[in-house]
């Protein structure tokens, strides 16, 4: 946190990319831990961001043998997609998101990592399963998501909520579809 807000007073910036210059001469710059409760503190400006590994071990990722790599054009994806999970794709786990977020919420880093992933059709194989388990280990670290939309603005990438929307129409999804799932495969 840099005077209050992640990644200081310049939107779509990271800290690594922010300059001196934006800064008065002879100000006083305030810089703290992310402060979030699944983010615990180790010591000084030093967090425990182990909570996100565990979002990411619980689903994002495609373990489906996909063979040898096949020619890029062999698995047609239309560009606006494709688009699309690539902004998904930008997250860089951070953490801004939550850190901003009043309920201490990671609804936004969670729906990008599972929106780049379900958007495209490697990912589909694992979607339903990957929703789900995603979902409820950031539901065991971090608060709620009540739509304040501080996210969006603290977020260096500018990954917009609408993968958030994107992602709770899957979760619900998910419920029904790996309900049936169980039921069928006994
Ligand atoms: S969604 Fe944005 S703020 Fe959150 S972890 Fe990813 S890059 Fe950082």
């Amino acid at each position: 946190m840099i005077n209050g807000q992640p990644h200081g007073p310049q939107l779509g910036t990271a800290t690594c990319q922010l300059h001196m210059r934006k800064f008065e001469d002879g100000a006083t710059i305030v810089v703290e831990p992310w402060r979030a409760s699944g983010f615990p503190l180790v010591r000084d400006l030093v967090v425990d961001r182990s909570s996100f590994d565990r979002i990411i071990e619980a689903g994002g990722y495609i373990s489906v043998d996909t063979g040898s790599a096949p020619d890029a054009n062999l698995i047609p994806i239309p560009k606006a997609v494709a688009d699309v999970a690539f902004d998904a794709a930008t997250c860089i786990g951070c953490g801004a998101c939550a850190a901003a977020c009043p309920n201490g919420a990671a609804n936004l880093f969670t729906a990008a990592k599972i929106s780049h992933l379900n958007l495209l059709p490697q990912g589909q194989a694992e979607r339903w399963t990957r929703t789900e388990r995603m979902v409820d280990v950031m539901e065991e670290y971090f608060g709620s998501c009540t739509n304040f939309a501080e996210c969006e603005k603290a977020c260096p990438k500018t990954i917009s909520i609408d993968f958030i929307a994107m992602m709770n129409a899957d979760y619900v999804k998910a419920k029904f579809k790996n309900r049936r799932l169980v039921s069928q495969t006994g």
